[in-house]
């Protein structure tokens, strides 16, 4: 053989002698076919096995299978994001003429997909406050195939009743999606509490390491059209090396989320009585609209997400999060370190003052997401920030 013709043959490594500790990385696109017979089996779905990659590949199935296990959940499958994720669950359940019904205050790409693009291909979608239980009735009562809301809502940490969103639905003969992204499996489980289909955004929490896009989407069987066709389809798959990623990061989730979850009390609790900070939003703090929902579905711990407020607006905000620069201003979530983040001039700027307003989000509003450094260290990054606010005058004759 001439040494040139080496380099294009396939490459066939001898599966190890010993079993690897650590998964491997697969990043073939395309696997071979025994014989027509062979191939016909494979992409009829009457064998399992690779043949394509976007149709699926073991870095996914290995990854969706511990999701799957994590939420209890009968089916489960890796998007390459997390708005992949929900565009393949709610594509998978509507066509023209269908309609969704969507919490108000969703991540604003899932408002978007669901209030601007799902109405071009014919699909309507009716927005309620998932909280108003007689207005989710409703809204179920005229026809939907979907009803979507988040866990807890962003950045104001509302959490919804999702025992009772399911009984709702299902009296209607309605599916319910819940993002559960604010969340995650360590906190929460929607299946156990009646949703059908759950999504998350597991470049955040899940994978926690701010270094990897990915999504999910899981739930009960008979929920579950073929979910695995719309994301080949459509194109919503996910690459390996990212899977082996959020595979590596899922190990440490429980810890993370522990020492996250005591951050955060720790942070709302010293917030809360701080008086340079108003409306401290925690659902762990028994001040909070929905602490006594918080309880029943969480349990001992809240989540990982705390919000408050500072007097005076975007220019008291700039000046914390300038003095706190220990803690990024890093717009999203769920990573090691802790971060901030300012509604007003990121995930909510799209909105106009007044729907801002609407929502309780001010020029002032900041929100924590908690990290794993320790608690002493998190308090004193905090305070850092809060301490050049609170010598201003206006501020420090507000009290408490
Ligand atoms: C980030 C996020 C998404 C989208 O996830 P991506 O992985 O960024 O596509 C969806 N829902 C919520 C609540 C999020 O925070």
């Amino acid at each position: 053989m001439e040494p040139d013709d080496l380099c294009p043959r396939p490459e066939f490594a001898p599966p190890p002698r010993t079993q690897p500790m650590v998964p491997g990385i697969h990043p073939a696109v395309v696997y071979r076919c025994e014989s027509p017979g062979h191939a016909d089996r494979l992409l009829g779905g009457e064998e399992e096995g690779h043949v394509y990659a976007r149709d699926g590949h073991p870095n996914a199935d290995w990854l969706a299978e511990k999701c799957r296990l994590l939420h209890r959940a009968d089916r489960a499958a890796i998007c390459g994001s997390g708005m992949a994720a929900l565009t393949a669950a709610v594509l998978s359940h509507v066509g023209q003429g269908d309609a969704v019904v969507a919490a108000d205050a969703l991540y604003g790409r899932s408002a978007q997909l669901l209030s601007k693009e799902l109405p071009r291909f014919g699909v309507a979608c009716k927005t309620i406050d998932a909280c108003d239980l007689d207005a989710v009735s409703k809204a179920c009562a005229s026809g939907a195939k979907l009803l979507i809301a988040e866990t807890i809502s962003n950045p104001l940490l509302r959490v919804a009743d999702v025992r009772a969103l399911a009984e709702i639905a299902t009296s209607h003969g309605v599916r319910l999606l819940i993002d559960n992204t604010f969340a995650g499996p360590a906190v929460f489980r929607p299946l156990e509490f009646g949703a059908d289909l759950v999504v998350e955004s597991i470049t955040k929490i899940m994978n926690g390491h701010s270094d990897v896009v990915l999504g999910l989407v899981c739930g009960r069987d008979e929920a579950w059209p073929d979910v695995e066709q719309t994301i080949s389809t459509w194109g919503l798959s996910s690459s390996p090396f990212d899977c082996w990623l959020a595979q590596r990061g899922l190990g440490t989730l429980a810890l993370r989320v522990d020492r996250a979850n005591a951050n955060a009390l720790a942070a709302a609790r010293m917030l809360e009585t701080h008086p340079a900070a108003s409306s401290v939003r925690y659902p762990g703090l028994e001040s909070h609209p929905d602490h006594a929902v918080a309880k029943r579905q969480f349990g001992e711990r809240f989540g990982t997400m705390v919000a408050f407020d500072l007097p005076g607006g975007t220019e008291v905000a700039a000046a914390f999060i300038a003095a706190a620069g220990r803690i990024a201003f890093a717009p999203s979530l769920g990573d090691l370190s802790t971060t901030l983040s300012h509604p007003e001039s990121t995930s909510h700027r799209g909105l106009t003052p007044q729907q801002r307003a609407s929502l309780g989000i001010s020029g002032g509003t900041i929100r924590l997401s908690m990290g794993i450094e320790s608690e002493a260290a998190v308090l004193e990054a905090v305070a850092e920030g809060l301490s050049v606010l609170n010598s201003r005058p206006e501020n420090s004759q507000r009290g408490k």
